[in-house]
């Protein structure tokens, strides 16, 4: 792999459009792009040397203007029901994590958007980091190309079955539409048939509720949409996820409800992490169910993960089984996330400000939204 430090093009940071360019500015014709998609998405290889069909003075350019860079490992981790997650390297001092969570039918990568968050929400350890950068579009999509390579080999294929990460969710570190620029191109990789070859429906991209970037993201993609809602009023949720002072609750499922209209077969989720004696009351889930009424929308219940420091506790599951049965009884469709990972810190909100070792010690880690339904 070559070093990242060189002013070689990381050909991670190009969807297709982009590397066409990049490769027509090399003398080549277009279809070398698919050809070289094929090479580093489907088989994983990083060495242009070993891309064979390729003509080899062809490769000597490639090996000298461009290079296939994932972040840096700085630590992995396996939990004993074999969810895995990774500390990756953003600089020095600063570092971010994806969690891969194996199911018998899939495998669904968790993976980081930014390092750190500028949202302040109040039951979110990434808040208590602050915001330090975007990461790239090669940042993004080397998580995914990281992990398959991480796993291949070590990971149980069912039958028949290619892939190693089958899913990619957005529910990492960060607001992945307050980084629009490099997270859409990002999604324009998973999706590509040269690319990752992902269904659109196996992409999820969760906001926390921007409002202008979700119209702006119907015109873009039509990945899987998922809403931090967690509040069925405004007042208790500008006070959870502040945001919504700017982008009130009703102003926000308009956007939702273009989303799902503007091109059929879209789907949105609300997330509704479930605080002990905050939201979960079933008044609450009543009002909840009059707010998505008449919607084709799907709520997702959390089980909070406490963090150090925060004032909010996990419900107890007598009331999450009222809240859920509420909902139910009025027609949404609900699912409840399992916890997955806690022995290795890999759950929604378990590492805020844990402290690696006294060479990492600003390597932040944090909060993992991991996307199992049961
Ligand atoms: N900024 C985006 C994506 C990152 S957070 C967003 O707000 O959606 C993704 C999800 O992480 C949130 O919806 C919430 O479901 C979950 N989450 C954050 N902190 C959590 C915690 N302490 N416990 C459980 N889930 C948490």
């Amino acid at each position: 792999m070559t070093s990242p430090d060189t002013i070689a093009t990381n050909l991670l940071g190009l969807p297709r459009p982009g590397l066409e360019a990049f490769v027509a500015e090399l003398g080549g014709k277009p279809f070398r792009a698919r050809q070289l998609m094929n090479w580093v998405y489907k088989r994983g290889e990083s060495s242009f040397e070993r891309m064979t069909d390729l003509a080899k003075d062809f490769r000597a350019q490639l090996a000298e203007r461009a290079c296939i860079v994932t972040p840096q490992i700085v630590t992995a981790r396996q939990s004993a029901d074999g969810t895995r997650k990774w500390l990756l390297r953003a600089d020095a001092t600063q570092a971010f994590e994806m969690v891969f969570i194996p199911e018998p039918d899939r495998g669904t990568l968790c993976i980081s958007s930014q390092v750190g968050c500028a949202l302040d929400c109040a039951f979110c350890s990434t808040a208590q980091q602050g915001f330090n950068r975007n990461l790239t579009t090669a940042e993004i999509v080397g998580q995914v190309w990281l992990a398959n390579r991480e796993l291949s080999g070590s990971f149980a294929h069912d039958s028949g079955r290619e892939r190693i990460v089958t899913n990619v969710v957005l529910m990492g570190m960060g607001e992945p539409l307050a980084n629009f620029r490099n997270v859409v191109p990002a999604l324009d990789i998973f999706l590509d048939d040269f690319g990752f070859d992902l269904s659109r429906r196996r992409v999820t991209l969760s906001t926390s509720g921007l409002v202008p970037q979700i119209y702006k993201l119907a015109e873009h993609s039509n990945v899987a949409l998922a809403v931090s809602l967690h509040a069925p009023d405004d007042d208790l949720r500008n006070e959870l996820v502040p945001i919504n002072r700017k982008h009130p609750i009703a102003e926000m499922l308009e956007a939702c409800w273009h989303y799902i209209d503007s091109r059929c077969g879209r789907s949105v989720t609300f997330e509704y992490v479930l605080l002990e004696g905050v939201n979960d009351s079933p008044a609450q889930a009543r009002a909840l169910a009059k707010l998505l009424a008449g919607h084709p929308a799907k709520v997702n219940l959390i089980p909070f993960n406490p963090f150090p420091g925060t004032r909010y506790r996990r419900s107890a599951p007598e009331a999450a089984q009222r809240f859920r049965d509420e909902l139910i009884r009025r027609g949404v469709l609900v699912t409840v996330r399992r916890t997955r990972g806690d022995d290795i810190d890999a759950a929604c909100g378990q590492l805020a400000g844990r402290v690696i070792d006294r060479t990492t010690a600003r390597l932040g880690t944090r909060v993992f939204a991991v996307a199992v339904q049961a």
